[in-house]
């Protein structure tokens, strides 16, 4: 297809989920939450106890993964389901956040993800989120963003989102965490988080979500 796609890319924190949940809204445009795709199989892997460095069985888990995304009317209603089991709220936490970056490092577990994170392309449009969506992914894009912000604006964030989601975290460990998970994330080997040559880049620490959203969605028409 010659879906049109926005691509969002960027560290954890940096509010990915929530301005591509409202840009696919906004446009009326399927959605991609990449991160989600890493994070259950995550969960999987860990349900099956295998370790973060077992490639074989990753690589296979991957293949075989029965995951559903549920888009009820809204997107901000999409119910993730792994084997039958509703997982929205479980792959949220950091563990499996830290489980998925560690994973999200092994080529051949990334490769075997490609094919299910290609097939979200359809028609009228899609808004992808993650790490590599510009870089690899989707490297024709239309319009490629590379969102950030600082730091303890990041750790903030990725705590108060727990804590809405009735999690209890400690805004000490998850900074160590994060900082952990994004360096990870930056420095492997393949597929690194870095901006595309052709992204524009948001630092979003004293930006609201309709700013960015609004800077975005202006950049995207541009392009278009
Ligand atoms: O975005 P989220 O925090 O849910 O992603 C969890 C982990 O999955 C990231 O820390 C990263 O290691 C991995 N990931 C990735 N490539 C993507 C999306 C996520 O490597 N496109």
């Amino acid at each position: 297809t010659t879906a049109p796609v926005i691509t969002i890319d960027g560290p954890s924190g940096a509010g990915k989920g929530t301005v591509s949940r409202i840009l696919a809204e906004k446009l009326g445009w399927h959605l991609l939450d990449s991160g989600a795709i890493y994070r259950v199989l995550a969960l999987a892997a860990l349900h099956h106890g295998f370790a973060a460095d077992d490639e074989e069985s990753l690589v296979a888990l991957a293949g075989s993964l029965d995951v559903k995304f549920d888009v009820e009317q809204e997107q901000a209603l999409t119910h993730i389901i792994l084997e039958g089991e509703d997982v929205t709220m479980t792959i949220r936490t950091e563990q499996v956040g830290g489980m998925a970056s560690k994973i999200a490092a092994l080529p051949r577990v990334r490769e075997a993800l490609l094919r299910r994170q290609r097939a979200f392309k359809e028609l009228p449009g899609l808004v992808a989120d993650g790490r590599d969506m510009g870089t690899v992914v989707f490297q024709d894009a239309a319009a490629k963003v590379f969102l950030t912000a600082s730091p303890e604006e990041r750790a903030q964030r990725r705590y108060l989102q727990l804590l809405e989601k009735g999690f209890s975290a400690k805004i000490d460990e998850l900074i160590t965490e994060i900082k952990a998970r994004d360096e990870r994330d930056m420095n492997r080997a393949v597929a690194p988080l870095i901006p595309a040559d052709d992204a524009l880049y948001i630092d979003s620490t004293e930006m609201s979500i309709d700013a960015v959203v609004d800077k975005i969605l202006e950049f995207a028409c541009s392009k278009l």
